[in-house]
């Protein structure tokens, strides 16, 4: 998305630093100053012994691909607040979620290019019952060792590889995910299953 051309409060013509055209931009008839930044998002990275739960899109960009539960934050809303509210409309799950997060990822959306800031989670499950929302076709767990190809968004492939090579430099530590004992065996590739719903 470019920056502003016009003011969004008074629709004053906006001057232009043709040197720095991202740059802030002041309105010389209202005064307000609009800053052109990237998008907030949170996503929360739902895991179950060593799988990870994602979200089948249903809907462009990226349909049908797998994506992260998550979404844009809210104005004011804490990217922790957004991850929760997020899994719980996107999975109908309830997640506790670790602190602090687990990484900052860039990227941009869609065809408009908007840039996106994405606050990422860990994250396990809590209550509720899953059940994909409207703009899901599906949701799955899948192993950190064998994730699907088709994931969506730029950043969430590399988003996973980090988090699969967390699990095993750290296993089982961490604030909240790592209070469980061991499972022998769990760790190794195994078909993923359909969540029931
Ligand atoms: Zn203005």
């Amino acid at each position: 998305m470019p920056a502003f051309t016009y003011c969004p409060y008074c629709a004053t013509r906006l001057p232009v630093d043709l040197l720095r055209p991202d740059a802030p931009r002041a309105c010389v008839a209202c005064g307000a100053t609009h800053y052109h930044n990237s998008k907030p998002a949170a996503g929360a990275l739902i895991l179950r012994d060593d799988r990870v739960l994602l979200v089948e899109r249903a809907v462009e960009p990226f349909k049908g691909y797998w994506d992260v539960p998550g979404g844009f934050l809210e104005l004011g809303e804490h990217p922790a607040d957004g991850a929760r509210r997020e899994a719980l409309e996107e999975t109908g799950l309830i997640v506790e979620l670790e602190d602090p997060p687990f990484a900052i990822m860039m990227d941009h959306y869609g065809d408009s290019g908007d840039f996106t800031l994405n606050v990422y989670y860990v994250a396990r499950v809590v209550g509720g019952e899953a059940r994909p929302s409207d703009d899901a076709a599906a949701l799955d767990w899948f192993p950190l060792t064998a994730l699907p190809e088709r994931i969506a968004f730029d950043h969430c492939a590399e988003l996973l590889r980090r988090l699969a090579a967390r699990k095993i430099s750290r296993p089982r530590s961490g604030t909240t995910v790592g209070t469980r004992s061991p499972v022998p065996g769990e760790s190794g590739p195994s078909p993923s299953s359909h969540v029931e719903s």
